[in-house]
């Protein structure tokens, strides 16, 4: 295991912001992560995981070790009449770890392709897209406690998921390192289209028995029309996280705004497209020197290049304001900002 000092974390971070780290090292396992955590040097040290970088938003150094997981184990590690249990090691790539669910045609996380990022940081922001979310398969983890070394366990309600969050977003915040997460896919898959453009893209198909892979397939097609591929423009995904307001409050901003889509989360909670709310501010598209907001999609702050971490939260803090002026609604980050 190499240890870099004063290590430049741009290429590990999809905003490509170039800051540094005091310490950088790759571990392959558990082992390697207890030998790093027990030297001396780091006893005092701040420390960061990281995995793709695909939801970062770096703003200064790092004066501290940056831990990447370079694991890449994935096994079927047991099933039963109805259900397969999949184990993948955190350094896995998220997309990877679909494909191999996909080709083995257990369903689950056919609608969750091509998120980028690695398997590790898939239970801290409970990813979600086109109405699935890793909550509904998910297990159980194995991590490593960061103050004691000891090795824990969590299960599906020890994680306290909620929309794009868990518990490792709030009182284990930089606690607990994820090794490994092991998924419970289901062996006879049903198929979940009910996402509109899922559905319409399927039909066009003209196919009697879709397959898994036909989602998987059409859910990558979308997002590769739809999202800035961030090797050639700098972004971490949604920037924000759709506001999730009482029916109430949706009503009466209904009647101002009559064509305000909603989302219904259960009888008295609607979810409103946070992207809607933007592109209505007038920032879609717009570029204010070297960063901008996505001309396809508003909720994507995205970096034309050199764009420093000060020109970003400046934006994402004018995109707040005026999204509150207008809509009396407080716009929450998704982006861990560091
Ligand atoms: C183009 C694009 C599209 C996206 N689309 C979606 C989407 O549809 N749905 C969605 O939910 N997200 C989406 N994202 C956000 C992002 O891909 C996910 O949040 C992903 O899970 C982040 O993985 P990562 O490995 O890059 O994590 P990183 O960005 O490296 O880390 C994210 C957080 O997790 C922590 N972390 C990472 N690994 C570990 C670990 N092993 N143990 C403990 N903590 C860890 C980090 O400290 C950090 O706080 C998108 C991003 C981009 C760039």
């Amino acid at each position: 295991m190499q240890i870099h000092q004063n290590y430049s974390l741009k290429k590990h971070n999809t905003f490509g912001i170039d800051v540094c780290c005091k310490y950088y090292a790759e571990v392959k396992n558990e082992n390697e992560i207890t030998q790093l955590l027990s030297e001396a040097r780091f006893k005092n040290k701040s420390k960061l995981i990281i995995g793709g970088g695909s939801n970062i938003l770096f703003t200064k150094d790092f004066d501290g070790l940056v831990i990447n997981q370079i694991s890449n184990r994935i096994i079927l590690s047991s099933e039963d009449e109805k259900y397969a249990f999949v184990s993948a090691e955190a350094g896995v790539i998220w997309h990877e770890l679909v494909l191999f669910c996909v080709n083995k045609n257990l369903g689950g996380i056919e609608n969750l392709s091509l998120i980028p990022g690695k398997v590790g940081a898939a239970p801290i922001q409970n990813i979600g897209a086109y109405g699935q979310e890793l909550k509904n398969v998910f297990h159980s983890l194995k991590g490593i406690h960061i103050d004691d070394l000891k090795a824990v366990n969590f299960s599906s309600s020890d994680c306290k998921f909620g929309y794009r969050d868990s518990i490792f977003k709030k009182e284990l915040k930089s606690k607990i390192i994820i090794t490994e997460v092991i998924l419970r896919l289901n062996k006879y898959p049903e198929l979940n289209t009910s996402y509109g453009i899922i559905e319409d893209e399927l039909s066009k198909l003209k196919k009697d028995n879709i397959t898994i892979k036909n989602v998987s397939d059409i859910v990558c097609q979308i997002r590769r029309n739809k999202l800035p591929d961030p090797q050639k423009l700098g972004n971490a995904g949604s920037f924000f996280k759709n506001p999730e307001i009482s029916i109430e409050e949706y009503n009466l901003l209904k009647s101002k705004y009559s064509e305000l889509p909603g989302l219904k989360v259960s009888d008295t909670v609607i979810k409103i497209p946070a992207g809607w709310l933007i592109e209505k501010c007038g920032f879609k598209g717009k570029r204010i020197g070297n960063v901008g907001i996505h001309e396809k999609q508003a909720l994507v702050i995205v970096n034309y290049g050199n764009g420093k971490p000060e020109e970003i939260l400046k934006l994402k803090n004018k995109i707040i304001k005026k999204v509150n002026l207008k809509f009396n609604l407080e716009l929450q980050q998704e982006v861990n900002i560091i």
